[in-house]
């Protein structure tokens, strides 16, 4: 295994000249486009790596898992889905111009921007608790309970978050998001935990729970039922890599959810959990390093889905 994650990192270095560092939030240019990355668990919860393992990276739109994880076990998929649909989408993660599509103008699906934010609007709780229940489902899905946030990145996330500022004004204008909803702490707490500190060992761990149909290969807890993980690898697969989910569905065939911080994690169901990580991202947002890997891992271990 340590060869297969060997050449993968090499393969992967092959690409990075190829992709660029996202800049449109000022604190992710500052990332070492030279660290590079991989963790790969087992279901007896035995984790091999290779490269920049301890290298720490914000969770970006990776975390957009875990709200819509959390949203489904407080509201169930039937009240979700009236809120927020399925649909994969053929705009950017950030793109404003589908809502207006669906008949009551739900957010195209929970892994482009506005879905997410839209999750983090309809979790139960106050936003404090809401805050401290995501953290803690990070935590179980960690398997460590000293979860942080990037204050640096959060505040750089605030001051840039124009686009995300007028998509959740734009579902509060069109009626989808609740008129007592308070925008600006809803956004406020998207931007904390899209800036949550990890590394490709946190975001492996969290990909091999949801490939051990929600129970950590380690304690044996069930972190999310059983229907909820099910959901979430069905709409990681269509919809987690945004508009380029399509391609990676036919070159690594495994549900999978990237951000742009470099992360990316894939789930082997009853197999293994993947993460790689490289900051160098392709157009769509995507680490390019990273697909690069995981096409490779995923043929080299015979891991596609069909
Ligand atoms: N925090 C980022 C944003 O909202 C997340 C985007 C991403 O990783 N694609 O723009």
């Amino acid at each position: 295994m340590k060869e297969l994650l060997e050449q993968a990192i090499e393969l992967g270095k092959e690409e990075i000249p190829l992709g660029e560092v996202a800049s449109y939030i000022p604190e992710l240019a500052n990332a070492d486009v030279k660290k590079i990355g991989i963790a790969i668990q087992d279901m007896q919860g035995n984790m091999e790596t290779c490269g920049d393992v301890d290298n720490e990276f914000t969770m970006q739109s990776i975390v957009k898992v875990a709200i819509y994880a959390l949203a489904l076990e407080d509201l169930g998929l039937r009240r979700v889905l009236e809120k927020v649909g399925v649909k994969p989408s053929a705009d950017a993660f950030n793109s404003i111009v589908k809502l207006e599509d669906d008949s009551n103008h739900r957010p195209l699906n929970p892994f482009i921007n506005a879905g997410a934010i839209m999750c983090t609007a309809i979790l139960k709780g106050s936003i404090d608790k809401r805050r401290h229940r995501v953290i803690e489902l990070l935590q179980k899905l960690f398997n460590r309970d000293n979860v942080q946030i990037d204050i640096d990145t959060y505040l750089s996330e605030k001051a840039t978050g124009d686009r995300n500022r007028a998509l959740a004004y734009m579902m509060k204008g069109t009626g989808i998001m609740d008129s007592d909803i308070d925008v600006e702490k809803v956004l406020d707490l998207y931007f904390q935990l899209c800036s949550v500190k990890v590394t490709v060992k946190d975001l492996a761990n969290m990909a091999a729970v949801l490939a051990n149909d929600g129970v950590s290969p380690i304690t044996g807890e069930q972190i999310l039922s059983l229907k909820v993980n099910r959901v979430v690898l069905t709409v990681m697969f269509t919809c987690g890599l945004y508009d380029y989910s399509g391609e990676f569905a036919v070159r690594v065939a495994l549900p999978a959810k990237s951000g742009v911080g470099g992360g990316i994690l894939a789930a082997s169901k009853g197999k293994y959990g993947i993460a790689v990580a490289n900051p160098a991202l392709d157009i769509h947002g995507n680490s390019i390093a990273g697909v690069r890997m995981l096409e490779y891992i995923s043929d080299k271990l015979d891991l596609e889905t069909f």
